[in-house]
This record gives structure tokens, sequence and C-alpha cells, in this order.
């Protein structure tokens, strides 16, 4: 018996002639069967298969060569349950000469697959999803090597095509089609602010390919490089777009994604695939599957933006060689357009008519993602990591976006849709509100003055300065230009980052918060541990002070970009006083070698920490003859106060931050802190929320960060509330034995007339 792969002149004629199978006559079932034979005998194997994934996640066997025909449409494998059901939980194929040996094989008598030793299986993939396994084994110990895998991949695309025209898989959908008609809410993550209400328009419905298997493979080569020619064009006339800011972080995603478009390796695979005996666009889609098969494996967010950048490019090129036209390009994008995405590349989203473009969901996608910078870039409201809203949403149907609180609501019904066009009416109205108290200062009734500051992260934050009247900038968290960047940022490339945040906040403070990352933040150029608690692992300073050129770089960028202007740094996670020291000094020792060199230091340079771990608290006696000022970030502060994750939405809102024992905690901070005269702020999300920001007013706090979108209705608290009579009410509540506070201090807000 032959074992040697089919090389690519064999792999060329198999497809012609699962082409042909697949334009002649017969139901699916008879063309699925005699696909299974033709693959068995080009394959030179015993047994070919293929299982298709039905509805609750199992894989039937719907046809087979060689295994008993009384097994098809009876054998049902759990996903993940036996090999076949290994290689589509995690859509990567297996190639075992040994199969009975492996762990997780699972014998199903019916088959009488015992015989049979070798067991070579691939996903059959469609626009990312695992829709089937297609597998061959051998009664020998045959070891399958990589060329026969990849051959088996390209016949399981072909298995993909017809699949979807004549979706074997069918009626015990219907049933859940029904269920689908009725309104749904789904919780996502906020990935960008704003309200938005439109008609769901399916981002990228799939390019459809008509041909592909190929007869001459240097003519497809051709046209792959005409249509790569064509595709650079198009992503530098998309990239010049007036509407985008020339700097900022999603400039530099968007320049590192044009370099992607060149990148040899990706055309490289696609020639390979073409080589094989596929037209140019069925190459594409090829490597498309692997790359969205990777994605599904690799956790590290880096590289699974850089992967989506790649699927970005894909179906761009796709869409050059088919001649197939986006709704963006064709002008077909409907008024009110709701974009639903399971994730979508940053140059994708610019394809988009911005002017009908209400707000996008996705499946996936995080705070830190390209296409949710770029749509901070244009303020587009984003809900992120929305479960299975492809599947149960239709296009066309009416859609409500709350990137406020990261939901959104299907179908959504009479009363909700009118409650909703309420809230709009109501915030555009409050909008309006606040516009006119911008540039009146933040003082109560009572003469006491709050400094109101924003959070920012990206440069583009730095805008709302002006559009707020904030004071200056509380917290810049300076981890996402390291965080888009394939490796560490050098002095230089800092330095210029930091001089244009100097720049545009003018002459308003920032506070520049040293590097947090670790945890779900990685850099892709740094091993990070794998700790079973990332939250409270080795993260900021405790990275910073293992790595400490790291941070010296951080601090040498910054003390020169300062030019002789005053500079605010700040530590995070700071959880002993030994480690504000070890910090300091690495700043100390930055500010002495400028001086060596000659450079202009700041005119005055002020040192604090945030205090975010509970421990601190009982060392602020020695913390407080050391540094300038204290930021409490009472997102982490409370995280580990109350052992409850700030993330998770079922334990949200379980602890209260305003309980009486949150309240006297910061209450005695800010007495600690009074008492030394050492400036405090708050920066966690609670500054944000008018009635937290009115109990942390009444407990002494008189700077608060925030989000930009909280500083006016903060500002419209302040300016309705009377302090002294809110710090005796507030003082009060610290020493009850309640859970909660919040509906007393709301009833305080409500009977004084508090705008909260
Ligand atoms: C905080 O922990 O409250 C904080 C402001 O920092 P971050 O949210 O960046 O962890
Ligand atoms: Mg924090």
């Amino acid at each position: 018996m032959s074992q040697a792969g089919l090389g690519p002149g064999g792999a060329r004629r198999l497809l012609k002639r699962l082409r042909d199978l697949m334009a002649g006559a017969g139901t699916a079932q008879e063309r699925l069967n005699q696909i299974v034979r033709l693959i068995a005998a080009d394959m030179v194997a015993e047994v070919c298969s293929v299982y298709m994934v039905r509805p609750g996640d199992v894989l039937e066997l719907f046809a087979t060569e060689g295994l008993k025909q009384e097994a098809v449409h009876k054998t049902r494998l759990a996903i993940g349950e036996g090999l076949v059901g290994d290689i589509a939980a995690h859509s990567r194929p297996l190639a075992l000469a040994d199969a009975q040996s492996h762990p997780n094989f699972a014998y199903k008598p019916e088959t009488g697959e015992e015989i049979f030793h070798s067991l070579m299986g691939v996903p059959i993939l469609r626009g990312g999803r695992v829709l089937g396994v297609l597998a061959v084994q051998n009664r020998s110990f045959r070891e399958y090597d990589e060329e026969e895998v990849e051959t088996l991949q390209t016949i399981a695309m072909v298995v993909a095509e017809l699949a979807s025209v004549d979706s074997f898989v069918g009626p015990e959908d219907v049933q859940l089609e029904n269920a689908a008609l009725l309104p749904e809410r789904f919780e996502g993550l906020r990935l960008n602010e704003g309200l938005a209400m439109g008609r769901v328009v399916f981002h990228q419905p799939r390019v459809s390919i008509r041909q592909m298997v190929a007869e001459d493979p240097a003519r497809e080569r051709s046209r792959l490089d005409e249509a790569v020619e064509r595709m650079h064009r198009a992503i530098d006339d998309l990239l010049n777009r007036a509407d985008l800011g020339h700097a900022g972080e999603h400039r530099e995603i968007l320049e590192t994604y044009r370099m992607f478009a060149e990148d040899r390796g990706w055309l490289g695979r696609i020639v390979e695939a073409i080589n094989t005996g596929l037209t140019a666009e069925a190459a594409v889609q090829r490597v498309q599957d692997d790359t969205r098969a990777r994605m599904s494996q690799v956790t590290d967010p880096y590289l699974r933006e850089r992967l989506s950048d790649l699927e970005d490019l894909g179906n761009r090129l796709l869409r050059h060689l088919t001649g197939d036209r986006t709704a963006a390009q064709s002008g077909g994008l409907p008024d009110e357009a709701v974009l639903i995405a399971r994730n979508m590349g940053p140059a994708e989203l610019l394809d988009y008519d911005r002017t009908k473009l209400r707000a996008v969901v996705m499946e996936e996608g995080s705070p830190t993602a390209h296409v949710a910078i770029v749509a901070r870039a244009l303020g587009i409201p984003m809900v992120g990591r929305v479960k299975d809203v492809l599947s149960r949403t239709g296009a066309g149907e009416p859609i409500i976006v709350d990137g406020e609180q990261g939901a959104v609501v299907v179908r959504p019904s009479e009363d909700v849709r009118e409650a909703f066009v309420a809230a709009l009416n109501d915030r555009a109205a409050r909008q309006a509100q606040f516009a006119q108290i911008r540039d009146l200062p933040a003082v109560s009734r009572d003469g006491v003055a709050v400094e109101l500051l924003i959070n920012a992260g990206l440069l583009i934050d730095l805008g709302h300065l002006e559009s707020t009247g904030a004071k200056g900038v509380g917290l810049y968290r300076t981890e996402i230009p390291f965080m888009i960047r394939s490796a560490f940022p050098d002095v230089p490339a800092q330095i210029e980052f930091y001089r244009d945040v100097y720049g545009r906040a003018g002459e308003r403070p920032v506070v520049f918060r040293t590097l947090d990352v670790g945890g779900d933040k990685r850099l892709p150029y740094l091993e990070m541990a794998d700790d079973e608690n990332p939250a409270m692992g080795w993260r900021a300073i405790r990275i910073a002070l293992d790595r400490p050129m790291m941070l010296r770089y951080q601090l040498r960028a910054l003390l020169v970009a300062s030019g002789g202007r005053p500079l605010d740094v700040m530590f995070p996670m700071v959880a002993d006083v030994s480690e504000f020291d070890a910090a300091r000094d690495l700043l100390d020792r930055e500010i002495a070698r400028l001086r060596e060199q000659g450079g202009v230091p700041p005119s005055v340079i002020r040192v604090g920490t945030m205090l975010e771990v509970p421990a601190l608290y009982w060392q602020l006696p020695a913390l407080l003859s050391r540094v300038d000022f204290i930021s409490v970030g009472s997102n982490d502060l409370m995280q580990f106060l109350f052992a409850c994750d700030r993330g998770s939405t079922r334990l949200s809102g379980r602890y209260d931050t305003l309980s009486p024992i949150a309240l006297r905690f910061l209450g005695d901070i800010v007495d600690a802190c009074t008492a030394r005269g050492v400036t405090l702020t708050l920066c966690g999300e609670m500054a944000g929320r008018p009635l937290e920001a009115m109990a942390l007013i009444g407990l002494g706090f008189r700077r608060l960060s925030m989000s930009p979108g909280a500083i006016g209705p903060v500002k419209a608290m302040i300016r309705s509330a009377d302090v002294a009579a809110l710090a005796g009410f507030t003082r009060g509540l610290t020493t009850l034995p309640d859970h909660a506070v919040r509906g007393r201090l709301a009833a305080f807000a409500r009977d004084r007339g508090i705008a909260v």
C-alpha cells in the first residue's frame, strides 16, 4: 500500500473530482456518501467518515466509508468526547499512528472501528466555527505526514462548502428560531460609552466563493498578486481619511495593520495553498480558517489582536479577489445601523459610513482591543463579550445598545423602547445642562471647593479636559502604548509619547501612573507569571521592582518629557512602604542621571502612590511622611477589602461600597491624610457616580478623578449640596450595623434637593 502523500498534483486531481461530484445530481446524503468513498480511495485509507455538529453540541456520524453503515446517524459523541470530539473541541487536526492507545480514545462498538489503528482527523470549519470533523483511518499503524494533514484540511474546506449549500443539519434548529423572536437582553463588557438604538446589520456577511479548485496555479498566483496590490492601495486611502486624528494610539495601531498587509509569511502561506490546487480566493479562505482556529486557542491578548488583524486583512483580500463588496462599500448600510460581529479589525470599522453607524456589538473584544481603541477615537458606542448575540439575532431586528452599562437588548418590547427613548432624551437634556455649568466652579452651596479631574489612558481622552472643564488628569494609565506594541517602547519613543500628553494637557496637571501591567494586562514581550489569582499576582510595582530597568526607562522618559514643567508620578499596587522606597530610589537615581547629563529637570516633582491594597492603610503613618500625595484606587481597594473580584457580574452589588465598613475605612484614610496635610484623591469608578461621590465628599474627599462623562453629573451634584450637613450625616452612617446605606444616602439627597 502506498503511504506517500498525494503531492500537489494528486491533491489537485482529488479536488477537481470533488468539485465535479458536488456539482452532480443526488441528495446531500448521496453526495456525502460519494465524497467519503472518493476521499478514502484517494488517500489510501480504509475508512473515511464525516461527523457533523448537531444542536446541543453533539457530533453525529453523517457518512462513512469503511465503518459499519448501521452506525450512520446513530453514533454520537459529545464535543470533547473521544478523538473526534477532541478535534472539534480544540478545532485542531490530530494524526495518530496508534489511535487506540491515546488517552482520549472512546470506543463506539456499533462502528466496528476496533480493527483500525491509525487515525487522522481535521475540523470542518466555516466562518471560524466548527461544523464537524472529517477523519480517515487505516488498519496499519500508519504515520500520516504533514502534507497529508494539509490535504485533508483542504478537503474539509470543500466539505464545509457542501454543508453550507445543502445545509444537511437542519430540522432540530427550528424550535430555536421560534424562541429567538422574543425580546432578549444580553450582558457584555463596556468597550466604549454611549447609548444607541437601531437595526441589526451583520458585519461582513461571508464572501461567497464560487470556485474552489483551479487548473492553473500560475494564473491564480498572478490573480493574488493583483488583488494584493489593489488591497494595499485601498488600505492607504482608508488610513489617510480625514476624520481620523493624526496622532494617538489608534494611528499606531493602523500603521502596524498596514505593515501586516505586507507580511511575507502570511502571503507565503496563501501561495502554498494555491500550489495545492485551490483558487486564489479558496487559498485565502483556507489560511483564514487556520487563523480562526488558532485564534480560538490563543489566550494572549496581544497575539489575539494580531490574529484578528490578519483576519480583517484576509476578508479584505477575499473581497478584492471575488469582487464582492461589503455593505459599507456598496453604500448599502441602512440608516441607524448597529453592527453585530464576532470580532472586527480596526480598519474594518473604518470601512463603514460613520454617519449611519450607531453602535457596534461584538461577541469578543476587550477594552484594549484595537477595534475598541479606534471606536473610542471615532466616538462609536461599543459593547463586547456579548455571548451568542450572533446566533440569537436576525438582520434588520431592532436593537438597543447601552454602552454605559455594557448591555444590549434585541427585539425590545414597546415599553423598553419607550423607556430608552425617554432615557436618551433625558440624557441629552442633562448634557445640555452640564455644558452650561462646564465653566462654573465645582463648589458646594456652602462654599466648599472640590477638584474634579479625569482618568485617561489614550491620547484621545485628553480632549475631554477641554470639553468637560476638568482641572487636570488625576490618573493617566500609561499601559496602553506598551500593550499595543510588539516590543518594549524604547526611551525616545516613550519621551515622544509623554511629550504629546503634556502638549495636549496644556497647563493642566497630569498624574502619570507608572506601568500597571500583569494580571490580565499582558505585555507580549514580557514573560508573565501564570498566577492563579492574577489580580493579586505579579503585576504593577511588583514587576517594576523585579525588572527595574523597565521602570527606570519609563521614569527617564517622563523626566525628559516634562521639559522643565512639573511632574507628578504615582506608583500602582504598593502593598508595603519598602516598595514605595525602592521605586522612589529608582526615580532619584534617574533625576541624578538627568542632572549629570545637563538635562532640564522638572520644575517640581511630586511623587505619590495609589492606595489600593488594604495592608497599606496600616502603614499610613510611615507612608505619609514619604509621599507628596495619595490616590485611593477604590476599584482594587474594595475588591481586596471584600475579597470580591471587581469584574465578576455575579458578585457585583453583593458588597456595597456604600456600606458603613467601606465608608469608615475611607473616612479613616481621609483623617490620616488631613492630619499630615497630604493631598488625597480618589480615582476609582465610585468617584464618577454622583451618589457615591456625594458620600465621598461627605467623608472629606476634596479631589475626585473619574471618567470624563461623569464630570458634569458630579459637578451638578456638588453645586446643589451643602457639605457641612452632608459631612455630619455621612460620618453618622459609618457606625451603623447595616449592610448597605445606599438607600439612606439617596433619601438624604432627595430631601435636600441634591442632584444625584
Ligand atoms: C483602581 O484600582 O481603583 C484604579 C483606579 O486602578 P485600575 O482601575 O487601573 O486598576
Ligand atoms: Mg487599580
